[in-house]
């Protein structure tokens, strides 16, 4: 049986580990680092991502800002918003909840973060500092995976890594963070061909697609690490009757999904990851991560601008 990598576990390891960060800065230099979440608009899944970044925050300590300008807002608008938090001497870091509207710029809203409090890892400068292995702010969700690995002891070091998604927000900052651990990467995308061959060659699969139970049995080569960063919401009780059919649990599954009318399933088959010698469950693997790694990215901003390092 393959082991489960506990991503909640982790994530309760590296919040403990922050704690005494967060207290040196209250007691050396006088305030708690300091997190702003922008949201626009009231989309419900990023409104329940804020509310739990928000959680986390209150949970360390931190201070906490929320800017919540409407759907309708304009780019020069948020520009002004992101103008005042750069110069706000209680921020460390900023966070701008994506998606933002389409008549909004985000590339320019992201480059207009000052560097210095690029709590999400995505500005140009970070971007080029994780390129040139340089510490920076790194992208939370892969730097969570390196997190998941490190502390189940898996080796990177010259294995062969598969990272399936080349998007900016995760699968080219996971490549680069598994290059950095002198992992031998593949990148693949939708333009892959013989997409299963290649997975089949890698002893560390991370699956960063955005489909749901995509990766299935015949991708996973026997013995390797599978690491779903997929997070799909199922509103059709079908899939989720087909993805699970073979599941023992399938009537309590379906009853959740009568309840809640939604299911989660990552971009790996759940029920396919068997010759796996470990992999990352949905929900519970990577996703908990995530926020871990904004906290500590803030804690680490508060402490260079506090000059505590
Ligand atoms: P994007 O949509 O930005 O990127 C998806 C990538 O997958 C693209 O590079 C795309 O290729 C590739 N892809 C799509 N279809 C195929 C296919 N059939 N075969 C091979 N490659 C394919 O998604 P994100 O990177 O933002 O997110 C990926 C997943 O991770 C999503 O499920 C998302 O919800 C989840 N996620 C989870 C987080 C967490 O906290 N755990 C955080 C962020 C994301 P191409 O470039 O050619 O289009």
């Amino acid at each position: 049986m393959p082991t489960i990598l506990n991503g909640n576990k982790v994530r309760d390891e590296i919040l403990a580990e922050l704690k005494p960060r967060v207290e040196r800065c209250l007691t050396q230099a006088g305030r708690p680092p300091g997190l702003a979440v922008v949201l626009v608009g009231s989309d419900p899944a990023s409104q329940i991502y804020v509310r739990n970044k928000v959680k986390a925050c209150e949970a360390l300590g931190f201070h906490s800002v929320q800017v919540m300008p409407p759907e309708s807002v304009s780019t020069e608008e948020l520009l002004g918003v992101i103008g005042k938090l750069n110069y706000d001497p209680a921020v460390d870091g900023i966070l701008v909840q994506m998606p933002l509207p389409k008549q909004v710029d985000s590339r320019r809203i992201l480059d207009a973060i000052s560097p210095d409090k690029d709590a999400d890892g995505f500005h140009p400068i970070s971007v080029g500092r994780l390129v040139a292995n340089l510490p920076a702010p790194r992208a939370c969700t892969p730097a969570g995976v390196m997190e998941m690995l490190r502390r189940h002891s898996i080796e990177v070091s010259g294995r062969h890594a598969v990272v399936v998604g080349r998007s900016d927000i995760v699968g080219k900052p996971m490549a680069l963070l598994l290059l950095h651990a002198h992992a031998t990467v593949t990148i693949c995308h939708s333009k892959t061909p013989d997409l299963a061959e290649t997975c089949r060659r890698a002893d560390i699969l991370v699956a960063a697609i955005g489909r749901p139970a995509f990766v299935r049995r015949d991708f996973i080569k026997p013995g390797a690490t599978v690491i779903d960063v997929g997070i799909n919401r199922l509103s059709d009780r079908a899939a989720v009757e087909s993805i699970w059919s073979a599941a023992p649990d399938l009537a309590a599954r379906l009853a959740d999904f009568d309840r809640k009318h939604s299911a989660l399933v990552g971009d790996v088959h759940p029920l396919e990851v068997e010759a796996a010698s470990a992999f990352t469950p949905v929900p519970g693997g990577v996703g908990p991560l995530t926020i871990a790694m904004l906290m500590s990215n803030t804690v680490s901003l508060a402490e260079r601008r506090l000059r505590l390092l």
